[in-house]
């Protein structure tokens, strides 16, 4: 069965996080309204084109969806599920902020299919929180998890960051292990990195704190994944684990290069061997709904050679790696008539393996993925 993933946009947030370099604004908040209206009108302009695929998945991502209002949620779902054949769909996932998921939202999540909620916590303290600028507190992280527990919600991921500035290595355990202590199926784990023309890179600049140093980084990073492992977790992706069968399907179809269609200001896609993205500008978003003439920006068309090189490096994020019968099957060539050097040369350096008809990342590979990924460029 052929898979097709849809990705909507939320690009609004009550306040900026001090590391954001999304596309998201907590500035245009009176803009919400007509931005929904705007999406359920790319909705219907793309509809017949998602739905003779048909969709396995969708993931609405932001910004922050669950700051929505009940009435502009219901707007929304009800779009989808006017327009949009979900015969075929297995994972349907909202991101969620702590501190703006309520009983009434989970319910209507519930009604309208919504079978997974990502929550982003990044870390259990409340100063630390505070210093990257979340909104929310420990107490808005565990009251959303009953809440969603109570309303029978048992797919759950919890975004955590690590090498936060003023983090040290005991805090980030204090953080997984509380994490370890709720029945959360999946954990993504990302390490800060500071990004040009936001608050944190200013931080950095006038040397307000503490950011842990590269060893730091990396010791947290193998605490994170021992940890979780220990605990029942499989390592599946460098950045995110999961118990058993609760992978996210979303995800594996960027990491597998598989379709998806995004939707919204400035959602990305790649579909029928094109990369494209829609309007990053909001007036102009909105000018494009209102003449039903949504533009595709940076049309990258993907050829044999970037497909190849596209499946090595986002294959190898994954754990497992790359199976060599897949890549046959996908592309009716063996990966070693193509990539017989770079792979060898991989292994002599301990970056890769071999085993079991599959190449993947060693731990060390892991460390160092970036240099991997570069040299499977052709
Ligand atoms: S909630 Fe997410 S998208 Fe919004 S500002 Fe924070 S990191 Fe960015």
């Amino acid at each position: 069965m052929k898979t097709l993933g849809l990705y909507i946009h939320i690009p609004f947030c009550e306040s900026k996080c001090y590391y954001c370099d999304f596309l998201s604004f907590d500035n245009k908040l009176d803009k919400v309204n007509k931005y929904i209206d705007s999406l359920c009108i790319h909705i219907l302009n793309q509809k017949h084109e998602i739905n003779k695929v048909g969709i396995t998945t969708i993931f609405i991502g932001g910004g922050t969806p669950s700051m929505l209002d009940i009435g502009q949620l219901t707007k929304l779902l009800t779009c989808l599920h006017e327009n949009i054949d979900m015969k075929q769909l297995k994972e349907f996932t909202i991101e969620c902020n702590p501190n703006s998921i309520t009983t009434d939202k989970i319910k209507l999540f519930k009604d309208y299919g919504v079978n997974r909620i990502s929550l982003g916590l990044q870390a259990w303290q409340n100063g630390l929180l505070k210093n990257i600028g979340r909104i929310h507190t420990q107490k808005d992280f565990i009251d959303a998890y009953y809440n969603l527990r109570n309303e029978g919600f048992d797919n759950i991921n919890v975004d955590i960051m690590f090498s936060l500035p003023n983090q040290t290595m005991k805090m980030l355990e204090e953080t997984i292990k509380n994490i370890v202590k709720f029945d959360i199926n999946h954990i993504s784990c990302y390490g800060l990195t500071i990004e040009a023309n936001t608050r944190m890179a200013k931080m950095y600049e006038n040397g307000e704190y503490t950011f842990p140093d590269e060893i730091l980084d990396r010791d947290m990073y193998h605490y994170i994944c021992d940890f979780l492992i220990s605990n029942g977790y499989k390592h599946y992706e460098i950045s995110n684990f999961a118990k058993a069968s609760y992978e996210c399907m979303h995800n594996l179809i960027y990491w597998e290069l598989d379709d998806y269609i995004g939707l919204g200001l400035g959602a990305h896609s790649y579909y029928k061997d094109k990369r494209y993205h829609n309007a990053e500008r909001l007036d102009i978003y909105q000018d494009e709904a209102l003449n039903n003439d949504f533009k595709k920006y940076d049309i990258q068309n993907i050829d044999l050679k970037s497909k190849y090189e596209e499946y090595m490096f986002l294959g190898l994020r994954k754990i497992d790696g790359i199976d060599i019968y897949e890549f046959e099957k996908k592309f009716k060539v063996k990966v070693f008539d193509i990539y017989q050097n770079k792979v060898e040369s991989l292994i002599s350096q301990g970056l890769i393996d071999y085993s079991n008809h599959n190449i993947k990342l060693t731990k060390k590979g892991i460390d160092l993925s970036n240099y991997v990924f570069i040299n499977f460029l052709l």
